[in-house]
């Protein structure tokens, strides 16, 4: 059963509700929802509009003029934490002025701090984890009829857990993420999202077949199959789920799925099968995000990633062996507690080795409730900027080399919509997931034959063919 705590009315902010009025005039019809950090909240969020819309809800942009304030918080990078706490700090005002507006934080941070955020933000209504984003139309309708605030954060457990499903209604992208597991059972030591979005859970597969097909009638023609550990689904095989290459080969057959992409894979979770299908399916884009973290054995250890430097590197060479057109990008940190100059170097040598066409790199800071932070000695912050700033150079020039080396080639660019820096041309992205803009207008989902012309530090330039 999950948690659901009632707090006394004493503490309950919203106004009373007269019982003259009828339950369509009780629902507040416009949503303000704002997303903090990552792909994995953004998706989410989606759920949620579409959840929200199905209730009546439009978006608005103005949180003035919205009825429920839905703030969707991130742990994962610190700046994504404080930009949340003052978001949640500016609603104040609207609280005052019109109590009736529903305030729900919802995310890792809710997650993690529950009960206690609703002490420190009087302000909100609802404190809510991941687990329970299905059930936010149920927690709105209860604070406006109940005059109570709630926080609903305990884990579902793997056989009670349902993935909220999207709604046929909602409008369909050209590009669609669709959850294939949820939560994370790796602890890398400096990270918090097995504490705030609990155990893995795979989606059955039929469910996962479903929202594509209804995706793909809806005129989807690229799939992203999203999950924390993606390439682990379906490993505790619960009846209902099948092998993560299984799953690869049955969304690639669903009519109208033109591409097929996945995020974000563990390297120690990779199978010969799952790289396999890099070379027998042709829907399967040329491009894995594959995480490395750090290019030194010791502090992957130290991280309790699961692989050494060398098993990430026999993973990619297998990739090259069998199927030599991926691309791979990654995520870096740097500046890990106890790590040193030399296996700083070791990272560098890890881009040099590989040549990712791009790297998503951080400075290594510290997150409440991680094992990292007992780690000692700590980079000086001053040091871990300066190491970023190094390897994001290198990764940079590395990024353009790539990038110009293309110039002649052919592509196929999957059309997403106009230019926003350029409005007489059409942007999209590659198979290896690389922005190209073309000259002229075309709309969204056209796939176009271009010859790259120009190659910029992080997009290409293409001529229709
Ligand atoms: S694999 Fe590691 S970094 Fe990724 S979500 Fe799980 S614990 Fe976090």
């Amino acid at each position: 059963m999950a948690k659901l705590r009632v707090l006394p009315a004493s503490v309950a902010v919203p106004a009373p509700l007269t019982s003259s009025v009828d339950d369509s005039q009780l629902l507040p019809r416009r949503l303000y929802l704002e997303t903090f950090g990552c792909q994995m909240n953004t998706h989410d969020s989606q759920r949620m509009v579409a959840l929200m819309a199905a209730e009546g809800y439009a978006l608005t942009d103005q949180p003035d003029e919205a009825d429920l304030i839905v703030l969707n918080s991130c742990s994962v990078r610190e700046k994504a934490e404080q930009k949340l706490r003052s978001k949640a700090g500016e609603m104040k005002h609207i609280k005052r002025q019109r109590p009736e507006v529903v305030l729900a934080i919802g995310g890792c941070v809710a997650q993690q701090e529950g009960e206690r955020m609703l002490k420190r933000i009087p302000q909100a209504d609802i404190v809510f984890g991941p687990d329970h984003l299905s059930r936010l139309p149920d927690l709105v309708r209860e604070v406006q009829t109940k005059q109570i605030r709630l926080e609903e954060t305990e884990f579902l457990d793997r056989r009670s857990y349902r993935f909220p499903v999207a709604p046929a209604h909602a409008p369909a992208p050209i590009s669609a993420y669709v959850s294939v597991m949820k939560g994370c059972d790796k602890f890398c030591s400096f990270c918090i999202v097995p504490y705030t979005r609990g155990r893995e859970v795979s989606r059955p597969a039929a469910e996962i077949l479903d929202e594509v097909h209804c995706l793909a009638d809806q005129g989807t023609k690229e799939v992203i199959l999203l999950g924390q550990t993606v390439n682990a689904y379906g490993k505790h095989r619960i009846p209902g789920q099948v092998p993560f290459h299984e799953l690869l080969y049955k969304v690639a057959e669903v009519p109208g799925i033109e591409r097929l992409r996945f995020t974000s894979p563990h390297p120690s979770e990779f199978s010969l099968e799952q790289i396999e299908a890099f070379r027998e399916i042709p829907e399967l884009c040329p491009h894995m995000h594959l995480p490395a973290q750090s290019g030194s054995s010791s502090v992957l250890q130290a991280m309790r990633r699961g692989y050494t430097r060398e098993e990430y590197l026999e993973v990619v060479a297998t990739l090259r062996r069998i199927a030599p057109q991926v691309a791979l990008t990654t995520d870096l940190i740097v500046g890990f507690p106890g790590e040193t100059e030399q296996e700083f170097q070791e990272t560098m040598t890890l881009l040099e080795e590989v040549r990712f066409i791009g790297a998503y790199s951080f400075a290594y800071s510290e997150r409440v409730g991680t094992r990292a932070l007992k780690i000692e000695p700590s980079v000086p912050v001053e040091e871990r900027m300066r190491r970023l700033h190094v390897l994001q150079r290198r990764q940079d020039e590395i990024t353009e080399e790539v990038l110009q080396k293309a110039v002649g080639e052919r592509q196929v660019v999957m059309i997403e919509g106009r230019s926003k820096t350029d409005a007489s041309r059409s942007s999209g992205r590659n198979g290896e997931n690389r922005s190209v803009h073309v000259e002229g207008h075309y709309g969204p989902g056209t796939f176009l034959d271009v010859k790259i012309v120009e190659g910029y530090r992080h997009s290409l330039l293409g001529c229709a063919l």
